[in-house]
């Protein structure tokens, strides 16, 4: 992963409604959770009879024909979105997967990743059972199966004792649809109604508004879902000693018309805005957000701060994503292919720029750098959470170590190499106050390194890029050419 973002690790629906056409509302279900992931896409459905499938490389759009979907028949059915976070992105690791089981075949679909998929791997790999993918869904699906229980209830059961990390399946059958959270809930599943019979299971709920189903409750972490004919009931409750639903679902993953424990996202990040005002106002003239995520947060921040919000930079939609670029410098000009500035409200102004995370700093680096090829006077960055020192490993592809900006740099530090007046992060205190719920039921691990499991020890790049002090020659254009300090744990700067 070579951009300057986060990733989700994917999307999932799953519905069962009598007399519906499953494939289609599926269609628009997975269409709504396209920003999860855009790599592939998929759909599974049954006729209570058999499974059909159908999968591509690509959009939703892209994948999805009207003749295609024709053929997809059944009153219930699973879709998916995938960005690739464990195995590669090629046609054969896209979601869902079908299988012919000795319980019946079926079609299975996961957001999320499993921390000890190498170790699950190798015990499938030693009971002589043969994968086909590189991906960690497959691994989970064939340990499902490896408990050899006679009902899926028991095979769940096994999956939970044995697999740790994240996971959101969805796993249909001919005779009903499963849905289930790992016990952390580290990402989020929900609960909604469609008609008088039918059930939906989906990520976000922004995929149910769009499907027109009603919301009923979120899936509970470590909830079992079974949804048949008889309609959704909990088949069994996995517990743990705590939830850890990740955090940046609200900063920046989910769409702000969905929402999470009774709060529209929208609105919470306008509250992170109007706390980081709070905590770290800053002498200017306007303020400006960068699209499409940090809009609600700089409007927050704007209307607490009593200074006018601008749109001072413009997002081509249609732009491909930078990750395709192969250096720093091709990066950088992909984050220009994406946004171009508006110099009408900016020129000659003192510009407060809201962002909602800052990885690696490619992104706010060429921002700024626009912003005053555009006439701003000065350049105040301000980010709507806490800095990022910590690679994540339950699903969300971000960079390691070694790439993040926070982890090597202290903040003056990183506003001298984004050539910015003032640098501010929203504090960890500010962002659960705007939230308001409590820190302990959330993963914060990539703001503060307490895993709420065990993760992967570093990659040797990364010992590497942890020795404790290294110098950068000092090159004209170079972005920083000072000091650069590895914040090796609990090491002061
Ligand atoms: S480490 Fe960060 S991105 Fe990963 S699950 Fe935890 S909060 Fe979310």
């Amino acid at each position: 992963m070579n951009d300057d973002r986060f990733h989700e690790a994917c999307g999932v629906f799953g519905i069962y409604a009598p007399g519906c056409d499953a494939a289609r509302q599926t269609f628009f279900g997975i269409y709504a959770l396209q920003h999860r992931g855009q790599e592939s896409a998929g759909i599974a459905t049954s006729d209570g009879l058999s499974i059909m499938s159908h999968k591509a490389l690509g959009l939703v759009t892209d994948a999805f024909t009207e003749p295609i979907l024709t053929q997809l028949h059944g009153h219930s059915a699973i879709g998916h979105t995938r960005y690739s976070t464990t195995g590669g992105s090629g046609l054969a690791n896209a979601q869902p997967l079908v299988m012919e089981t000795y319980l019946g075949p079926i079609a299975l679909a996961h957001n999320g990743n499993l921390t000890n998929t190498a170790q699950l791997r190798r015990s499938l790999l030693h009971h002589g059972v043969g994968l086909q993918t590189t991906t960690d869904s497959e691994v989970a699906a064939l340990t499902l199966l490896a408990s050899g229980a006679d009902d899926w209830g028991d095979c769940f059961s096994h999956l939970v004792r044995v697999a740790q990390g994240a996971y959101c399946l969805v796993l249909l059958t001919n005779q009903g649809l499963y849905a289930i959270r790992d016990p952390l809930g580290f990402r989020p599943l929900c609960l909604g109604q469609i008609g008088d019979q039918g059930w939906v299971v989906a990520s976000e709920s922004c995929a149910l508004s769009t499907v027109g189903a009603t919301w009923v409750r979120e899936i509970a972490p470590g909830e079992l879902v079974r949804i048949d004919a008889d309609g959704p009931r909990t088949l069994a409750h996995f517990d743990a000693p705590r939830s850890a639903f990740c955090i940046f679902e609200y900063i920046y993953f989910a769409r702000p018309d969905s929402s999470f424990h009774g709060q529209v996202i929208h609105q919470v990040r306008m509250e992170m805005g109007r706390q980081l005002a709070r905590e770290a106002p800053a002498a200017a003239d306007v303020v400006v957000g960068v699209p499409d995520s940090a809009l609600p947060a700089a409007m927050g921040y704007a209307e607490q701060a009593q200074l006018p919000y601008v749109e001072g930079l413009i997002k081509n939609r249609y732009s491909t994503r930078t990750f395709i670029q192969p250096n720093q410098q091709q990066r950088k000009q992909g984050v220009l292919l994406k946004f171009s500035p508006l110099c009408s409200g900016i020129e000659g102004k003192r510009v407060i720029l809201v962002d909602d995370s800052v990885v690696r700093g490619t992104t706010s680096s060429a921002l700024v750098a626009a912003l005053r090829r555009a006439g701003a006077k000065e350049v105040h960055l301000r980010v709507a959470s806490p800095a990022v020192r910590h690679p994540c490993f339950m699903g969300i592809d971000m960079a390691s170590y070694s790439e993040l900006i926070a982890h090597r740099l202290s903040e003056a530090e990183i506003a001298d190499a984004l050539n910015v007046e003032t640098l501010k992060y929203l504090s960890h205190a500010g962002l659960m106050r705007a939230i308001g719920r409590d820190r302990d039921a959330f993963c914060s691990a990539c703001f503060t390194g307490d895993y709420p499991i065990p993760v992967p020890l570093p990659t040797l790049q990364d010992v590497i890029a942890l020795t404790p002090i290294q110098r950068m020659p000092a090159t004209a254009g170079n972005v920083c050419n000072h000091t650069y300090r590895r914040r090796l744990e609990g090491e002061a700067l």
